[in-house]
């Protein structure tokens, strides 16, 4: 890591000209991360570049005070940098460091993920179902997705709601189960509508016991992984028994919230699909032959090495594979609250540059 320290404060003149030629006089134009320090050693920024050097320069032609790159000088007083082998190392190592340091440059400047949402099942007592724009951090929730389209999944997560009658009240709603005797006795509530027109349960008012609830939240699973069909089933046999009925209105209804299931039920799909496709060996070649070798399974690299050059390092890295691949994984669209950066960072990665496939080998 080659580091700069100034010793005056950054905002002068003079201080941004030595930063500046020891920046020219000591960064390489090769792919790299650096990270701004203040000067009690808080992180306050990490960047990536193809070209750390003409980066880093790039900091001090900011025409105005208010441009990112100059607010974040101002607060510096610290620059690092080091090299990697290539862009791609260097995204991953900048995303590392932003989650180990969450700098607040990078945090309040975040950009990635913000355009994905996540359906989000909540921990606790009746967990509930519900759109969000990105993880919390709690590890034990569980995110399904990521996805486009946060709006029209949240009228399809409605219907799911509706048709298992799973609760979508305030995560922090006092629940009372019917195997809850004594407490339900204590200190009942009143239910809300969505019990009485029969849209939940009602774990709140003791409509349902734990296990009941717990049956459905199951079956939500099921359907988001693609495993379970039993609510679009019913809402499909509603409507096929009011048409037959000749009640074309309701019936239509009923069509309506089928079509919006159909649809959540075919993203996920394709979403499982996507994911899945993340599964392969990637060789990046690297800056004067650091070439890697990265094992990504599921959108997430479990291991990376350097380019196996020897018939030893081949029978490793041959080893590491069959143990990382040979691991059983259902397809699911569920990703791990830890995952889902890394894996939002590839999924950009490819589509960003879909010639990089070429470099890649699927592992059956
Ligand atoms: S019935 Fe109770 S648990 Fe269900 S949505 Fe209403 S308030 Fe929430």
């Amino acid at each position: 890591m080659t580091s700069l320290r100034l010793e005056y404060q950054t905002t002068s003149d003079a201080q941004l000209a030595i930063m500046r030629s020891t920046i020219r006089d000591g960064a390489a134009d090769r792919p790299g991360i650096y990270r701004m320090l203040s000067s009690d050693g808080e992180v306050l920024y990490v960047g990536k570049s193809k070209r750390v050097r003409s980066r880093l320069l790039s900091y001090f032609r900011c025409a105005y005070p208010e441009e990112k790159g100059a607010r974040i000088l101002r607060s510096a007083e610290k620059i690092e940098w080091e090299y990697t082998p290539s862009e791609f190392a260097a995204l991953l190592q900048e995303l590392r460091l932003i989650k180990r340091f969450r700098p607040r440059y990078n945090v309040a400047m975040k950009r990635d993920g913000r355009n994905y949402a996540f359906i989000k099942l909540t921990k606790g007592a009746a967990p509930k179902l519900l759109v969000v724009r990105g993880p919390t951090g709690e590890d034990a929730d569980i995110y399904y997705g990521p996805f486009v389209g946060a709006l029209r999944v949240g009228e399809a997560l409605r219907e799911l709601n509706d048709a298992l009658m799973l609760r979508d009240c305030r995560t922090d709603m006092k629940m009372f189960f019917s195997d809850q005797t004594e407490l339900f006795q204590l200190a009942r509530t009143p239910g809300c509508i969505r019990h009485e027109i029969g849209k939940c349960l009602g774990p709140c008012v003791g409509g349902c016991s734990a296990g009941q609830y717990d049956e459905r939240v199951a079956l939500a699973r099921a359907f988001l992984d693609g495993s379970d069909d039993s609510p679009i089933n019913l809402l499909k046999t509603e409507m096929e028994r009011l048409s037959a009925e000749l009640e074309f209105e309701r019936a239509a209804v009923y069509r309506d919230k089928f079509e919006r299931l159909e649809a959540l039920r075919a993203q996920f799909g394709r979403l499982r699909f996507a994911v899945e496709n993340l599964s392969f060996v990637y060789t990046v070649p690297g800056h004067e032959g650091e070439d890697k070798v990265y094992l990504i399974r599921r959108g997430v690299v479990r291991a990376e090495v350097a380019k196996p050059r020897s018939s030893k390092d081949r029978r490793t890295m041959k080893q590491m594979v069959e143990d990382i691949f040979s691991q059983p994984a259902s397809p699911t669209a569920q990703v791990p609250t830890h995952e889902i950066d890394e894996l939002l960072l590839l999924s950009s990665w490819f589509r960003r540059f879909p010639q990089e496939m070429k470099r890649t080998k699927h592992v059956c």
